[in-house]
């Protein structure tokens, strides 16, 4: 009861999804009505043209029976493939109203959302989920209404005809729906084994290209097509095993159907040699209850669908429901004139209620300084970073932009005046062109090599057989590390944030492309509030400040002057440094 309930809400909720087609709906509601009614007028005609015959009878009457039947089959056919058409505008329109809708919170969720699952899981979970309620959705509008219209018109027009035949055809009608109801429970639990499986199985594979390049270099290729292949192999078993038993369902149905024609036959046959009834009545039975049993079973069928699509709506509004605690408030603020001073104030945080990644932590960054950030793997740098553009929520304290809280600036404004290079650059399979422009769609092609060349990316990009059209593959794998790097710092340029987030790149670069990428990033933080997750001595000696963060607080700050002399745990850290150049992350003091 409460899982039909759940259903019935979920239902409901889909209905704002349908709204803007009212007017198709009712014209498919309109037009199965009319079809479904001269459908059921056919046996009746057939009635009059059977009673029509015999030796002497007048010619007329099965003409005119005959001319009725031609004009209703033409204008059945007519309003079929218009209902056909209206149907599938309909169809079309709210599934574009769903894959809005999803798309839309999808992009809109935190990352929090992402970083519990699996992107391929969610893409074939929402994939399923549409299309499964799209055809359940359809089988609703086009097939409930003219069933249950045809159950109707035909058992009343039975009833007229011969009541005892109509005992015979009602006698065989509830089993096919019972027999429905009773496989439908099952159907639902497989329904939903299916998907969590399929939502694993593509899940995982989607994770294994996505890491390609380490599943080859431990060789592991043939390990994941076998899990992948035996995923598959046995959620396909699954999907046998619920064929048989539904072909078997439906086999015992066209048993009943086959059984209850025989019956009316004989027992109308009988009744026409006793002279109670007419060859044309039995003929009409024959053709209602022909057609009784296909509304009779479609109806259960369409129930089966509801209950499935129940399971399918779940999936979707999984991710339409999902909480989205960093939503805007509705008075939050778009920047204008943006300096770039912060202050992080005692701030904390934590993925979780049992540990806080970021402990008290209170710094100051005056417009245009830059604060390099050093500490050991897992010390909270990259936590603390993302706090500033709000990918999550501080759980105590607050940041602040030119004096105001970031809680009350909206998200959209705070990001466009921040810009990010990563030491895992993200570039995506498009042209270099449209990787530099991702953040400046509207950049013209002179700003566009503008930006390339401050950021020593031009002459290699114009080497190139495409130049700016060339395709960078997927995750920019066609460009070697540090051209993917310059092409970051370009686009980075090209947004002219005043605010920088820098992850310096751990991975070595050959001396030439390091010193291309040492001068384009020296043009980048110019006159930025830049914070830089730093590795390397240089980058750290010429920041203005030097942050040391262990286990999520800060221990020392200050130049690298004050510090080095100090007997602190930074002088520490660069005296361990074997080759004076490059910080190892790991360093514990
Ligand atoms: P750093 O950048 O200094 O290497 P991080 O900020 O990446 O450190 O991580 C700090 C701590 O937070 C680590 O203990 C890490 O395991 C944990 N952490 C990072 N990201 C997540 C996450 N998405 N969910 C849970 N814990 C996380």
């Amino acid at each position: 009861m409460a899982d039909a309930d759940s259903s019935l809400v979920r239902a409901r909720k889909t209905l704002p999804f349908m709204a803007p087609y009212r007017k198709g709906i009712f014209a498919v509601f309109g037009l199965t009505i009319l079809t479904a009614a001269m459908d059921a007028v056919e046996p009746l005609l057939m009635k009059s043209l059977f009673d029509g015959l015999g030796v002497g009878q007048d010619l007329n009457t099965l003409l005119t029976a005959v001319g009725a039947l031609i004009a209703l089959v033409i204008a059945r056919r007519l309003a079929g493939a218009f209902l056909n058409w209206v149907f599938w505008k309909v169809r079309i329109g709210v599934n574009n109203n769903i894959q809005h809708a999803v798309v839309d919170c999808l992009c809109a969720l935190p990352l929090s959302f992402f970083r519990s699952r699996n992107v391929g899981g969610i893409v074939t979970k929402m994939n399923r989920g549409i299309t499964g309620y799209m055809d359940t959705f359809g089988e609703i509008i086009s097939r409930v209404l003219p069933n249950l219209l045809y159950l109707v018109l035909s058992l009343t027009t039975m009833f007229v005809l011969d009541r005892r035949l109509f005992l015979v055809a009602v006698a065989f009608c509830p089993l096919p729906a019972l027999i429905g109801a009773w496989a439908s429970r099952e159907q639902m639990a497989r329904e939903n084994v299916l998907m969590n499986r399929w939502t694993r199985i593509f899940g995982h594979f989607h994770e294994v290209l996505a890491g390609i390049a380490t599943v080859k270099s431990f060789t592991r290729e043939h390990a994941e097509r076998c899990r992948f292949m035996n995923g598959v192999c046995e959620t396909n078993r699954i999907v046998m095993r619920g064929v048989t038993r539904d072909t078997s369902i439906e086999a015992l149905n066209s048993l009943i159907v086959n059984l209850g024609r025989v019956a009316i036959a004989a027992y109308g046959g009988y009744l026409v040699i006793q002279g109670q009834a007419t060859v044309g009545t039995v003929v009409a039975f024959l053709g209602y209850i022909g057609g009784l049993f296909g509304p009779m079973q479609g109806l259960t069928g369409s129930y089966q669908m509801v209950r499935r699509a129940s399971v399918y709506l779940s999936a979707i509004f999984e991710i339409i429901d999902a909480a989205n605690p960093l939503k805007d408030d509705a008075d939050a603020v778009a920047l204008t004139d943006v300096k770039g001073a912060i202050r992080f104030e005692n701030v904390a945080f934590g993925y979780n209620n049992d540990t806080q990644v970021i402990q008290d932590v209170t710094l100051e960054a005056a417009a245009g300084e830059t604060i390099a950030i050093v500490g050991p793997s897992g010390a909270g740098k990259s936590t603390l970073l993302s706090l500033l553009q709000r990918f999550d929520d501080p759980c105590a304290g607050a940041i602040y932009l030119d004096g105001i809280d970031l809680r009350t600036i909206q998200r959209a404004s705070l990001r466009s005046r921040i810009s990010m290079v990563l030491q895992d650059t993200m570039l995506f399979n498009d042209t270099l062109r449209n990787n530099i422009a991702y953040g400046s769609p509207q950049a013209s092609m002179a700003e566009i090599v503008s930006a390339a060349k401050a950021a020593n990316a031009h002459d290699f990009v114009s080497a190139m057989t495409d130049g700016y059209d060339s395709m960078a593959g997927e995750g920019g794998k066609c460009l070697s590390v540090g051209q993917r790097q310059r092409i970051a710092i370009a686009r980075a340029l090209l947004k002219n944030a005043p605010i920088l987030i820098l992850d310096e790149a751990t991975s070595a670069l050959d001396a030439e492309s390091e010193l291309l990428v040492q001068q384009a990033l020296r043009t980048l933080v110019a006159g930025r509030t830049t914070f830089v997750i730093a590795h390397r001595l240089q980058t750290i000696a010429a920041a203005d400040r030097i942050l040391v963060l262990k286990d999520g607080r800060i221990i020392e700050q200050g130049s690298h002057a004050k510090l080095i002399h100090a007997d602190s745990y930074y002088a520490r850290l660069v005296k361990k440094q074997s080759h004076g150049l490059r910080l190892p992350d790991d360093m514990a003091a």
